[in-house]
């Protein structure tokens, strides 16, 4: 399946020199969108992943429903000011910016298996910050699955020691 042709690039967004990979059109077409979701579920199916990770807000839009078509959980990791209640905290590096992410502190249980997963890998800082997160609190990383690699960027260089599954890579 050719997912690229779904994908649209569009040209300086959010700023001039990005070439912005937007999966909202992958997204509005149902019979697509559900394929991109299978492939990545079977990626997970033979990871044993007892919970899934997922950054917001377009690592939801991957994450929860692969954690529905495996019937586990999915964590949400957000912006800072987000989540109500005890929170472990990261700051990260984006290809475009800087920020910090949070998880509920008691969201992974030490040993548990997690899948993380999310749109894009560009440099690799949201994910690298993900994975944090989910060591500090005990959590293993089984596995990280994105729709879309953009491997110029050499985001998998920061994700050596992982197993690192892409549907699309540019
Ligand atoms: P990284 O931290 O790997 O540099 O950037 C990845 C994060 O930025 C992802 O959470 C992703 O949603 C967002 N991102 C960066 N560039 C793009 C892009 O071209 N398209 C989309 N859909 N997301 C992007």
């Amino acid at each position: 399946m050719d997912f690229k042709q779904y994908i649209t690039v569009v040209e300086d967004f959010p700023k001039e020199g990005i070439r912005f990979k937007d999966i909202t059109t992958l997204m509005e077409n149902g019979e697509i969108y559900k394929k991109a979701i299978d492939d990545m579920a079977n990626f997970a199916k033979e990871k044993d992943v007892d919970v899934i990770v997922g950054p917001e807000a377009r690592g939801f839009v991957v994450g929860c429903p692969i954690s529905y078509a495996l019937g586990i959980g999915f964590v949400p990791v957000r912006k800072a000011g987000k989540l109500p209640r005890e929170v472990l905290e990261v700051d990260y590096g984006l290809e475009y910016g800087k920020d910090s992410l949070n998880i509920h502190k008691d969201a992974i249980k030490p040993g548990q298996n997690v899948l993380i997963t999310d749109d894009l890998l560009a440099t690799g800082g949201t994910i690298e910050a993900t994975i944090k997160m989910v060591e500090t609190l005990g959590g293993k990383v089984v596995g990280i699955a994105f729709m879309i690699e953009l491997g110029y960027l050499d985001g998998r260089d920061k994700l050596k020691n992982y197993d690192v599954f892409s549907l699309v890579t540019y």
